[in-house]
């Protein structure tokens, strides 16, 4: 027998546990950009007319966040543009590179590529082989995240946008707040607000409300593909632990990662967000410091960060 959804006859084929629902192919869909739609005019991410960018990985989420902002983008007569970095990891980078272009060309909408060659001089995999070299501790996933974060921020110059939209969820958030905890590192917490906006571009997460659960089920039966291949390095730094530790508490207790997410962004108000004081004496691009964590980075690693041009 099977189960009815809870708002209309059709047949259910997804039990929401936090809420206790049960949602047919269409409700489920429906309620999914409802959610994407309340948390982009909860926290005013984007306005008509904004000329947006959307960091797409190739991931089920960025195409699910690229997939959902098209359908709002035509209604608002905003302009849409899917950006991907090519990070030069190995047996992955490229299929995740072909899969962004295609599925962005099969919208009709425009897609930028880029590379953490072109702009910095070094794949993320040369950038590894000096860290390992130089024995340092740093994530492949905190020098990849810092080096992406720049490399949008450059994009997002370079094409005039007034927004970029990167599809980190609910979860994504959760872990980051516990590393961040476990780290000591709490004035990275105003990293995790929903909307940035201190450095002339809006910084936007639509997906900060929703389960990474729910944004695959969404992907499957809005046949969207999914990118089999894991990043080589994922299993590197404490990520991967605490994400199975939250799986297994939201399991035993459903709305608890949702909690959480409120509390870490209580957190993050009381913290002030970062203001462009300086431009890098390295790259000139607008910076909180006289150097860049960017190019901090870099430099750490033994590179030499090439200006840019802003
Ligand atoms: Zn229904
Ligand atoms: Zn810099």
């Amino acid at each position: 027998m099977s189960v009815k959804c809870s708002f209309c006859n059709r047949e259910a084929v997804y039990f929401r546990p936090y809420s206790g629902e049960y949602l047919c192919r269409r409700c489920f869909s429906r309620s999914v950009v409802e959610k994407v739609k309340r948390t982009i005019s909860k926290y005013e991410m984007l306005e008509h007319g904004d000329r947006i960018g959307v960091g797409v990985s190739g991931g089920k989420d960025s195409l699910s966040l690229l997939y959902i902002l098209n359908g709002l983008a035509k209604r608002h007569g905003s302009g849409l543009i899917s950006i991907t970095i090519d990070e030069g990891i190995r047996g992955y980078s490229w299929d995740a590179m072909k899969l962004a272009k295609e599925f962005s060309e099969g919208l009709g909408v425009e897609h930028y590529p880029t590379s953490f060659k072109e702009i910095y001089g070094y794949t993320l995999d040369e950038l590894i082989k000096l860290r390992d070299e130089k024995g340092m501790r740093a994530s492949a996933c905190s020098i990849c995240g810092t080096l992406r974060r720049k490399a949008l921020d450059l994009i997002a110059r370079k094409l005039k946008l007034d927004a970029l939209a990167t599809a980190h969820n609910l979860d994504d958030m959760v872990q980051t707040f516990l590393i961040n905890l476990m780290n000591g590192d709490l004035e990275k917490l105003k990293w995790l607000k929903p909307k940035i906006e201190g450095f002339g571009i809006k910084r936007v997460k639509p997906f900060s409300e929703l389960y990474e659960r729910e944004i695959l089920a969404f992907s499957y039966l809005n046949e969207i593909p999914i990118f089999d291949k894991v990043c080589p390095y994922a299993r590197e730094g404490i990520r991967w632990e605490v994400r199975r530790m939250l799986d297994r508490l939201e399991f035993g207790h459903p709305g608890v990662k949702y909690t959480m997410l409120r509390s870490a962004l209580k957190l993050g108000e009381g913290i002030e967000e970062e203001r462009p004081t300086h431009s890098c004496i390295y790259c000139g691009m607008p910076s909180s410091s006289r150097i860049c964590n960017a190019c901090k980075m870099l430099l750490s690693l033994g590179v030499e960060p090439r200006p840019q041009e802003g």
